[in-house]
Protein backbone atom coordinates (compact mmCIF):
# COMPACT_ATOMS: atom_id res chain seq x y z
CA UNK A 1 0.00 0.00 0.00
CA UNK A 2 2.67 2.20 -0.59
CA UNK A 3 2.46 6.02 -1.54
CA UNK A 4 -1.44 5.08 -0.97
CA UNK A 5 -3.48 8.26 0.64
CA UNK A 6 -5.13 6.83 3.61
CA UNK A 7 -8.83 6.96 3.85
CA UNK A 8 -9.69 8.36 6.97
CA UNK A 9 -12.54 7.23 9.06
CA UNK A 10 -14.01 9.61 11.44
CA UNK A 11 -14.69 8.24 14.67
CA UNK A 12 -18.37 7.98 15.28
CA UNK A 13 -18.96 7.08 11.52
CA UNK A 14 -21.96 4.80 10.60
CA UNK A 15 -20.37 1.35 11.30
CA UNK A 16 -21.91 -0.03 8.07
CA UNK A 17 -20.18 3.05 6.10
CA UNK A 18 -17.16 2.35 7.86
CA UNK A 19 -16.79 -1.30 7.27
CA UNK A 20 -17.42 -1.21 3.93
CA UNK A 21 -14.23 1.74 3.55
CA UNK A 22 -12.51 -0.68 5.39
CA UNK A 23 -12.78 -3.61 2.88
CA UNK A 24 -12.61 -1.15 -0.03
CA UNK A 25 -8.40 0.46 1.56
CA UNK A 26 -8.03 -3.52 1.37
CA UNK A 27 -8.94 -3.76 -2.41
CA UNK A 28 -8.18 -0.77 -4.05
CA UNK A 29 -4.50 -0.98 -5.11
CA UNK A 30 -5.24 -2.02 -8.39
CA UNK A 31 -7.90 0.35 -8.96
CA UNK A 32 -7.50 4.52 -9.80
CA UNK A 33 -9.79 7.40 -11.54
CA UNK A 34 -7.65 6.98 -14.28
CA UNK A 35 -7.26 3.49 -14.96
CA UNK A 36 -9.33 2.20 -17.79
CA UNK A 37 -9.72 -1.82 -16.82
CA UNK A 38 -9.74 -1.81 -13.00
CA UNK A 39 -12.17 1.74 -12.50
CA UNK A 40 -12.78 2.90 -9.20
CA UNK A 41 -15.86 4.17 -9.61
CA UNK A 42 -16.73 0.05 -9.89
CA UNK A 43 -15.37 -0.78 -6.89
CA UNK A 44 -17.07 2.48 -5.07
CA UNK A 45 -20.83 0.92 -6.79
CA UNK A 46 -19.87 -2.32 -5.73
CA UNK A 47 -18.74 -1.84 -2.05
CA UNK A 48 -19.93 1.53 -0.98
CA UNK A 49 -23.19 2.22 -2.70
CA UNK A 50 -25.05 -0.54 -0.90
CA UNK A 51 -23.52 0.76 2.66
CA UNK A 52 -24.82 4.22 1.85
CA UNK A 53 -28.10 3.02 0.95
CA UNK A 54 -28.25 1.05 4.18
CA UNK A 55 -27.58 4.02 6.53
CA UNK A 56 -29.49 6.29 4.33
CA UNK A 57 -32.43 3.91 4.78
CA UNK A 58 -32.12 4.31 9.02
CA UNK A 59 -32.11 8.18 8.36
CA UNK A 60 -34.96 10.83 8.07
CA UNK A 61 -36.19 11.99 4.87
CA UNK A 62 -34.48 15.29 5.37
CA UNK A 63 -31.06 14.48 6.06
CA UNK A 64 -30.73 12.41 2.63
CA UNK A 65 -30.38 15.46 0.36
CA UNK A 66 -26.96 16.27 2.42
CA UNK A 67 -26.01 12.99 0.95
CA UNK A 68 -24.64 12.36 -2.14
CA UNK A 69 -25.95 9.11 -3.90
CA UNK A 70 -28.30 8.69 -0.75
CA UNK A 71 -31.45 9.71 -2.20
CA UNK A 72 -32.33 5.79 -3.70
CA UNK A 73 -32.43 6.77 -7.54
CA UNK A 74 -28.75 7.76 -8.13
CA UNK A 75 -26.03 6.15 -6.51
CA UNK A 76 -22.43 7.49 -5.23
CA UNK A 77 -20.97 6.15 -8.11
CA UNK A 78 -23.54 7.10 -10.58
CA UNK A 79 -22.57 10.39 -9.80
CA UNK A 80 -19.04 9.81 -9.62
CA UNK A 81 -19.30 8.85 -13.45
CA UNK A 82 -21.35 11.64 -14.40
CA UNK A 83 -19.52 14.74 -12.51
CA UNK A 84 -15.94 13.09 -11.72
CA UNK A 85 -14.32 12.59 -8.57
CA UNK A 86 -12.81 16.16 -8.33
CA UNK A 87 -16.35 17.74 -8.57
CA UNK A 88 -17.94 15.36 -6.01
CA UNK A 89 -15.53 16.24 -3.52
CA UNK A 90 -16.60 19.75 -4.05
CA UNK A 91 -20.06 18.64 -4.07
CA UNK A 92 -20.10 16.90 -0.77
CA UNK A 93 -18.10 19.33 0.69
CA UNK A 94 -20.66 21.99 0.17
CA UNK A 95 -23.33 19.95 1.32
CA UNK A 96 -21.16 18.81 4.88
CA UNK A 97 -21.02 22.58 4.61
CA UNK A 98 -24.42 23.63 4.12
CA UNK A 99 -25.96 20.94 6.92
CA UNK A 100 -23.52 21.75 9.47
CA UNK A 101 -24.88 25.80 9.44
CA UNK A 102 -28.11 25.03 9.36
CA UNK A 103 -28.41 22.75 12.33
CA UNK A 104 -29.85 24.34 15.30
CA UNK A 105 -28.26 21.90 17.37
CA UNK A 106 -26.64 18.87 17.58
CA UNK A 107 -28.23 15.39 18.22
CA UNK A 108 -26.51 12.48 18.67
CA UNK A 109 -28.05 11.42 15.05
CA UNK A 110 -26.58 14.71 13.65
CA UNK A 111 -23.07 14.02 14.84
CA UNK A 112 -22.90 10.64 13.09
CA UNK A 113 -24.24 11.61 10.16
CA UNK A 114 -21.36 14.74 9.85
CA UNK A 115 -19.27 11.85 10.40
CA UNK A 116 -19.99 10.18 8.21
CA UNK A 117 -20.05 12.64 5.61
CA UNK A 118 -16.45 13.20 6.10
CA UNK A 119 -15.51 9.73 6.30
CA UNK A 120 -17.33 9.73 2.91
CA UNK A 121 -15.74 13.08 1.79
CA UNK A 122 -12.08 11.67 2.25
CA UNK A 123 -13.17 8.58 0.43
CA UNK A 124 -13.55 10.45 -2.77
CA UNK A 125 -10.65 12.69 -2.27
CA UNK A 126 -8.17 9.85 -1.56
CA UNK A 127 -9.92 8.11 -4.73
CA UNK A 128 -8.73 11.23 -6.62
CA UNK A 129 -5.55 11.50 -5.46
CA UNK A 130 -4.86 8.01 -6.03
CA UNK A 131 -1.62 7.17 -8.53
CA UNK A 132 -2.70 4.32 -11.06
CA UNK A 133 -1.14 1.51 -10.31
CA UNK A 134 1.30 1.57 -13.54
CA UNK A 135 3.27 4.21 -13.00
CA UNK A 136 6.16 1.70 -12.38
CA UNK A 137 8.77 4.30 -12.87
CA UNK A 138 7.64 6.43 -10.46
CA UNK A 139 7.39 3.82 -7.81
CA UNK A 140 10.49 2.47 -8.03
CA UNK A 141 11.91 6.23 -8.22
CA UNK A 142 9.84 5.97 -4.40
CA UNK A 143 12.06 3.24 -3.03
CA UNK A 144 9.56 2.01 -0.82
CA UNK A 145 9.02 4.23 1.35
CA UNK A 146 5.92 5.86 1.97
CA UNK A 147 5.79 9.58 0.51
CA UNK A 148 4.56 11.85 3.71
CA UNK A 149 1.41 13.32 2.28
CA UNK A 150 1.90 17.38 3.05
CA UNK A 151 4.77 19.69 2.92
CA UNK A 152 6.34 19.76 6.33
CA UNK A 153 5.71 23.63 6.41
CA UNK A 154 2.61 24.27 4.10
CA UNK A 155 -0.81 22.83 2.69
CA UNK A 156 1.31 21.42 -0.58
CA UNK A 157 1.65 17.92 -1.10
CA UNK A 158 5.57 17.03 -0.59
CA UNK A 159 7.55 16.77 -3.62
CA UNK A 160 8.12 13.34 -3.65
CA UNK A 161 3.69 12.55 -3.17
CA UNK A 162 3.24 15.32 -6.34
CA UNK A 163 5.63 13.45 -8.36
CA UNK A 164 4.51 10.13 -7.40
CA UNK A 165 0.79 11.07 -8.44
CA UNK A 166 1.54 12.93 -11.48
CA UNK A 167 2.81 15.82 -11.56
CA UNK A 168 6.38 17.15 -13.23
CA UNK A 169 5.77 20.45 -12.04
CA UNK A 170 8.33 19.71 -9.35
CA UNK A 171 10.64 19.20 -11.81
CA UNK A 172 9.90 22.88 -13.02
CA UNK A 173 13.11 24.68 -12.38
CA UNK A 174 15.71 21.24 -12.53
CA UNK A 175 16.00 20.32 -16.16
CA UNK A 176 18.97 19.08 -15.34
CA UNK A 177 17.68 16.90 -12.59
CA UNK A 178 19.90 17.54 -9.89
CA UNK A 179 18.35 17.73 -7.16
CA UNK A 180 16.85 15.08 -5.16
CA UNK A 181 12.61 14.78 -4.73
CA UNK A 182 11.88 16.04 -1.17
CA UNK A 183 9.30 13.70 0.81
CA UNK A 184 9.42 16.17 3.33
CA UNK A 185 8.69 19.82 2.13
CA UNK A 186 7.09 21.10 -1.04
CA UNK A 187 8.52 22.25 -4.33
CA UNK A 188 8.30 25.98 -3.11
CA UNK A 189 9.81 24.94 0.59
CA UNK A 190 12.39 22.43 -0.09
CA UNK A 191 15.66 23.72 1.37
CA UNK A 192 18.10 23.96 -1.96
CA UNK A 193 17.60 25.75 -5.13
CA UNK A 194 19.02 23.83 -8.05
CA UNK A 195 21.59 26.47 -8.06
CA UNK A 196 22.69 24.89 -4.73
CA UNK A 197 22.05 28.52 -3.04
CA UNK A 198 19.49 28.00 0.26
CA UNK A 199 15.95 28.79 -0.36
CA UNK A 200 14.88 31.63 1.20
CA UNK A 201 10.93 30.84 1.09
CA UNK A 202 12.27 27.59 2.88
CA UNK A 203 14.27 29.71 5.55
CA UNK A 204 11.50 32.16 6.21
CA UNK A 205 9.02 29.58 6.49
CA UNK A 206 11.54 27.96 8.84
CA UNK A 207 11.49 30.20 11.11
CA UNK A 208 8.15 30.33 11.72
CA UNK A 209 7.70 27.04 12.29
CA UNK A 210 6.42 27.02 16.08
CA UNK A 211 3.60 29.80 14.88
CA UNK A 212 2.65 27.31 12.28
CA UNK A 213 2.11 24.33 14.07
CA UNK A 214 0.75 26.48 17.13
CA UNK A 215 -2.05 28.11 14.64
CA UNK A 216 -2.91 24.84 12.76
CA UNK A 217 -3.51 22.88 15.82
CA UNK A 218 -6.07 26.08 16.76
CA UNK A 219 -7.48 26.10 13.72
CA UNK A 220 -7.78 22.11 13.58
CA UNK A 221 -9.30 22.04 16.80
CA UNK A 222 -12.22 24.76 15.91
CA UNK A 223 -12.85 23.34 13.05
CA UNK A 224 -14.56 20.43 14.56
CA UNK A 225 -16.54 22.42 16.21
CA UNK A 226 -18.52 25.53 14.47
CA UNK A 227 -21.11 26.70 17.24
CA UNK A 228 -18.72 26.65 20.55
CA UNK A 229 -15.12 28.59 20.77
CA UNK A 230 -13.10 25.29 20.68
CA UNK A 231 -9.37 26.74 20.34
CA UNK A 232 -8.31 27.11 23.48
CA UNK A 233 -5.29 29.86 23.43
CA UNK A 234 -5.56 31.19 26.70
CA UNK A 235 -6.76 34.17 25.53
CA UNK A 236 -10.72 34.83 24.75
CA UNK A 237 -9.85 37.55 21.89
CA UNK A 238 -7.64 34.90 20.36
CA UNK A 239 -10.45 31.85 20.89
CA UNK A 240 -12.96 34.15 19.28
CA UNK A 241 -10.53 35.31 16.49
CA UNK A 242 -10.01 31.78 15.56
CA UNK A 243 -13.59 31.10 15.79
CA UNK A 244 -14.68 33.43 13.77
CA UNK A 245 -11.83 32.68 11.30
CA UNK A 246 -12.79 28.80 11.02
CA UNK A 247 -16.68 30.31 10.34
CA UNK A 248 -15.63 32.68 7.87
CA UNK A 249 -13.63 29.95 5.85
CA UNK A 250 -15.88 27.04 6.04
CA UNK A 251 -13.90 24.57 7.50
CA UNK A 252 -13.89 21.78 8.44
CA UNK A 253 -11.22 18.81 10.23
CA UNK A 254 -11.32 17.28 6.49
CA UNK A 255 -10.37 20.23 5.27
CA UNK A 256 -5.91 19.80 5.55
CA UNK A 257 -4.86 21.20 3.43
CA UNK A 258 -7.16 24.42 3.48
CA UNK A 259 -6.06 24.58 7.19
CA UNK A 260 -2.40 24.11 6.54
CA UNK A 261 -2.28 26.78 4.08
CA UNK A 262 -4.68 29.21 6.15
CA UNK A 263 -1.73 28.53 8.90
CA UNK A 264 1.29 29.31 6.81
CA UNK A 265 -0.09 32.44 5.51
CA UNK A 266 -0.99 33.61 9.54
CA UNK A 267 2.56 33.13 10.28
CA UNK A 268 4.14 34.29 6.90
CA UNK A 269 2.05 37.51 7.55
CA UNK A 270 3.19 38.13 10.84
CA UNK A 271 0.00 37.50 12.52
CA UNK A 272 0.50 37.62 16.32
CA UNK A 273 -1.99 37.05 18.64
CA UNK A 274 -1.48 40.77 19.50
CA UNK A 275 -2.96 41.16 16.11
CA UNK A 276 -5.70 39.00 16.48
CA UNK A 277 -6.55 40.80 19.86
CA UNK A 278 -6.54 44.06 18.10
CA UNK A 279 -8.88 43.02 15.26
CA UNK A 280 -11.02 41.60 17.59
CA UNK A 281 -11.43 44.48 19.72
CA UNK A 282 -12.27 46.85 16.44
CA UNK A 283 -15.02 44.26 15.53
CA UNK A 284 -16.71 44.95 18.92
CA UNK A 285 -16.51 48.42 18.36
CA UNK A 286 -13.76 49.29 20.77
CA UNK A 287 -12.19 52.45 19.80
CA UNK A 288 -8.87 52.47 18.88
CA UNK A 289 -7.51 54.32 22.04
CA UNK A 290 -9.58 51.50 24.65
CA UNK A 291 -8.08 48.86 22.46
CA UNK A 292 -4.45 50.84 23.16
CA UNK A 293 -5.29 50.96 27.15
CA UNK A 294 -6.73 47.56 27.40
CA UNK A 295 -3.64 46.16 26.08
CA UNK A 296 -1.12 47.96 27.58
CA UNK A 297 0.37 49.21 24.04
CA UNK A 298 0.31 53.03 22.33
CA UNK A 299 -2.69 54.18 20.82
CA UNK A 300 -0.53 54.61 17.58
CA UNK A 301 1.10 51.40 17.74
CA UNK A 302 -2.75 50.00 17.27
CA UNK A 303 -3.60 51.81 14.20
CA UNK A 304 -0.55 51.14 12.82
CA UNK A 305 -0.93 47.13 13.24
CA UNK A 306 -4.38 47.14 11.75
CA UNK A 307 -3.39 49.28 9.23
CA UNK A 308 -0.33 47.36 7.97
CA UNK A 309 -2.64 43.85 8.50
CA UNK A 310 -3.35 42.32 5.04
CA UNK A 311 -7.43 42.38 4.37
CA UNK A 312 -7.88 38.57 4.82
CA UNK A 313 -6.79 38.42 8.72
CA UNK A 314 -8.61 42.18 9.34
CA UNK A 315 -11.83 41.05 7.51
CA UNK A 316 -14.46 38.92 9.64
CA UNK A 317 -17.71 37.97 9.43
CA UNK A 318 -20.12 40.49 11.28
CA UNK A 319 -20.64 39.77 15.51
CA UNK A 320 -24.24 39.03 15.46
CA UNK A 321 -25.35 36.69 17.84
CA UNK A 322 -21.67 35.94 18.82
CA UNK A 323 -22.24 34.91 22.71
CA UNK A 324 -21.74 37.99 24.62
CA UNK A 325 -19.73 37.14 27.27
CA UNK A 326 -16.34 37.90 25.57
CA UNK A 327 -17.52 41.54 25.56
CA UNK A 328 -18.19 41.20 29.70
CA UNK A 329 -14.40 39.78 29.67
CA UNK A 330 -13.03 42.50 27.74
CA UNK A 331 -14.71 45.66 30.06
CA UNK A 332 -14.26 43.51 33.29
CA UNK A 333 -10.36 43.33 32.26
CA UNK A 334 -10.23 47.21 32.45
ZN1 LIG B 1 5.40 23.90 1.43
Amino acid sequence: MKNFPVIRIWEGCDPTVAEAIRQFQDRWRPYSGASRGKRIDRLIQELIDPAVARYAASLPQQYLSYMPGAGGVVTLSDIVRLVGLNSMARLQRQLLRAFVSTQAEETARDQRFVATLETLLDLIRACARKPPLKAKVRDTRLNGRRAQEFCRLCGAPAELTAFAVGNDNTKRDDPGDVLRLSSVYCTDHRPQLPNGDWNPAYRKAKRSLAQFDMELARLTKQSGNWKKVEAQSGDPLVDSYIYHFIRKHHLRPGDEAELRDHARRMADGKLSDRKKQMVMLERYGVSQSDAARRLGVERQAVSKALAALPSEFRQLPNLLGFPAYFLVSTKEAN
